[in-house]
């Protein structure tokens, strides 16, 4: 019987300093992973705002919550980043750009479409239409990118256009009466 006692105290010692270094190992995971939890908020917070306050409230919050501090953290930290930000304010400036120059006419500044041949409002020609494949063409280009036709002087198209319209669109822009409409092209 006694030996049986000193085996049973032996096995409860082993068990206790098999407990004691599992507790110490588990202490330094927690230890390292609270560590990660503060390092992980430092590097997101400093990539969403300049704000050294912010910032420092942040990493506070998880230092002391822990968990907790960093499910907090997740709900009021920035939407962006400071990245993410200045890629969208770049996107929103390229595109105000894009309507200011292109969909505007640059005679009387009333909005018109990128297929627009003629402002609606003043009769100004935005664009010229190819003699051989009818696509739209910038007024600046001097040949057609689509067919590489050569285009006239611009003098010449702009009495084109006119005559090239249908009537729906002379109805449509009611020319003045005293309009000479049987000009014939320069050609
Ligand atoms: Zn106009
Ligand atoms: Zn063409």
């Amino acid at each position: 019987m006694p030996e049986i006692n000193i085996d049973l105290v032996a096995i409860l010692d082993q068990i206790s300093q098999v407990l004691e270094i599992a507790a110490v190992c588990f202490g330094a995971f927690m230890a390292a992973f609270s560590i990660s939890l503060v390092v992980w908020t430092f590097r997101d917070i400093r990539a969403r705002t300049h704000d050294v306050l912010f910032q420092a409230l942040s990493i506070l919050l998880v230092l002391v919550f822990n968990v907790l501090g960093l499910l907090l953290y997740l709900i009021l930290r920035p939407k962006e980043t400071l990245a993410e930000r200045h890629e969208r304010t770049l996107a929103e400036e390229a595109l105000l750009q894009d309507i200011e120059e292109r969909l505007a006419c640059p005679s009387c500044g009333v909005r018109v479409r990128s297929d627009y041949l003629l402002c609606p409002a003043c009769h100004t020609q935005l664009k010229r239409e190819c003699e051989a494949c009818g696509r739209l063409n910038e007024l600046t280009w001097n040949l057609c990118p689509y067919c590489s036709h050569v285009h006239p002087p611009v003098e010449v198209q702009d009495t084109l256009a006119e005559e090239n319209m249908s009537p729906e669109t002379e109805q449509f822009f009611s020319r003045p009466s005293g309009h000479d409409q049987s000009a014939e092209p320069a050609q």
